[in-house]
């Protein structure tokens, strides 16, 4: 539920996202830092292209109908643009729970003061 309502991975409680691409860089409940390192947030791009793979493969029979290509080319393209913002949000947000699920980040930061 927390990568639903895209959640700190660590406490499930702290917002990831304070405007519709704008990141916090910590998470206001716990303080885990989002972006450990520079070049963290690459690996959401393998989520991101699996989301946009699988959102728009329903198009593909279109094909079998005998539609122009263009159009089963042309409509996938809109949808992608369209849903970058939902995209974005939760490649980012897969990716934190992912990462933070195998290599938990020690608690630390200054919303993790008595919390150990
Ligand atoms: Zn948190």
């Amino acid at each position: 539920m927390a990568i639903v309502r895209l959640r700190c991975p660590r406490c499930h409680k702290g917002k990831v996202f304070r405007g519709l691409f704008a990141m916090y860089e910590t998470c206001p409940v716990c303080g885990l830092r989002y972006q450990r390192e520079y070049g963290y947030f690459y690996g959401a791009m393998y989520a991101s292209y699996a989301f946009g793979l699988v959102s728009t493969a329903y198009w593909l029979p279109l094909l079998l109908l005998g539609v122009t290509p263009w159009l089963v080319i042309g409509l996938p393209t809109a949808q992608l643009i369209l849903q970058i913002p939902i995209s974005f949000r939760y490649s980012r947000i897969i990716w934190l729970h992912l990462d933070h699920r195998f290599d938990p980040a020690p608690l630390r930061g200054p919303g993790a003061a008595g919390q150990g």
